[in-house]
């Protein structure tokens, strides 16, 4: 039986790239083998990596001067990657707005003069700080923000203006969620296990221009540039992560896209808040305009029952629902995978509990 996994990631796939998946395991179109065990220089592994790319820039609408890479290390090798690949003056400007944010900036320092330009620490994490372009040193190499703060559960209602400073953005939970203006963003990446495919594969997406600045020490593999000039094959990629991505495109694409998935997300993130706010039971701490589409934490009256509460979802196939430690408490998630009807058992289920615990 299939569960509704509201994990943080890794996370659900759709059904039917699954299905997909399984019937080419043993024999992928006729090779008589699997993607796992396709050499990487072969015809249809290249078929796939090119596909792949052409999907994710016609869905995300990138242009045709950024590269699309493909990496392995999760977002996590991107937060040295950023400061290694972009360092000009050797300065740039954090906005700290959470767990992984706060992350990219600490490895960032020791590459570099970093400054921390905004931060929503002081009312812990449950809101995205007002951004002005007069708040960014002049000279900074670059402005990081994390778009989707997974674990807050907050999000950039907009994209903020950094004028001629490149924008960096970590969008591995909300990538392919809703659309985004890929041209205000110099650097764009996503590891792959939230809305994109197993882990294992990370996506970068750079502007052709900010390529040429690298530290003297930036490892060979951690160099955009190394990964661009040979189309994500410099060395052996991630490659059945890859190819289920891909297929997560082509399914993505069936359905209507960025804009179709960003207004069922819409659909699925409302229903789940209006509960919520319609109960004097549950409670979500943060500001309502930068609530997040994908992440919602919650918490009960109590600690002792927000324990009962995830144990009983459980119970009932609703899984991986127990918030951060930093926050405690619920947190779902609810990817582009999550069906609406995963929200709908999941809302009845919250008005169930609350029924037999007020
Ligand atoms: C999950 C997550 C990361 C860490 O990703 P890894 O691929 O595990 O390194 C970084 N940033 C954000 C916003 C995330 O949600």
């Amino acid at each position: 039986m299939r569960v509704y996994n509201f994990s943080a990631g890794p996370s659900m796939l759709p059904l039917p790239v699954l299905e997909k998946v399984q019937k080419g395991l043993t024999d992928y179109e006729g090779t008589g083998m699997s993607v796992m065990e396709m050499s990487h220089r072969s015809k249809p592994y290249q078929a796939i990596n090119d596909e792949a790319e052409a999907l994710l820039r016609e869905l995300m609408r990138i242009p045709e001067n950024y590269d699309i890479l493909f990496v392995q290390g999760g977002a996590s090798m991107q937060f040295e990657a950023v400061p290694l690949n972009l360092c000009k003056s050797g300065k740039a400007d954090y906005v700290v707005t959470g767990n992984f944010s706060g992350k990219a900036y600490k490895e960032a320092k020791k590459y570099g003069d970093m400054a921390e330009a905004a931060s929503s620490a002081d009312r812990n994490f449950t809101y995205i700080p007002a951004l002005r372009k007069d708040m960014f040193r002049p000279d900074a190499d670059y402005v990081h923000i994390c778009y989707n703060n997974t674990i807050f559960g907050t999000r950039y209602a907009e994209t903020p203006d950094t004028g001629n400073i490149p924008l960096v953005g970590d969008i591995s939970s909300c990538i392919l969620s809703q659309q985004l203006p890929v041209e205000k963003f110099g650097v764009l990446y996503a590891g792959a296990q939230k809305n994109v495919g197993p882990a294992g594969v990370t996506i970068v997406i750079v502007r052709k221009d900010l390529q040429e600045n690298t530290h003297p020490l930036c490892p060979t593999m951690l160099k955009w540039s190394t990964q661009s000039k040979e189309k994500s094959l410099y060395n052996t990629p991630p490659c059945f992560s890859t190819y289920v991505a891909m297929e997560v495109f082509r399914w993505l694409k069936a359905l209507g896209g960025v804009a179709a998935m960003q207004e069922i997300n819409e659909k699925k993130a409302a229903l789940l808040y209006d509960f919520i706010d319609g109960s004097s039971f549950y409670r979500n701490n943060v500001e309502k305009p930068f609530r997040s589409l994908m992440n919602v934490p919650f918490v009960t009256p109590d600690e002792q029952t927000d324990k009962q509460f995830v144990e009983a979802a459980a119970k009932e196939g609703l899984l991986s629902l127990k918030g951060h430690r930093l926050v405690g408490g619920m947190r779902a998630s609810v990817y582009n995978a999550m069906p609406v009807d995963g929200i709908k058992k999941l809302i009845d289920f919250m008005a169930k509990f609350e029924k037999a615990h007020r």
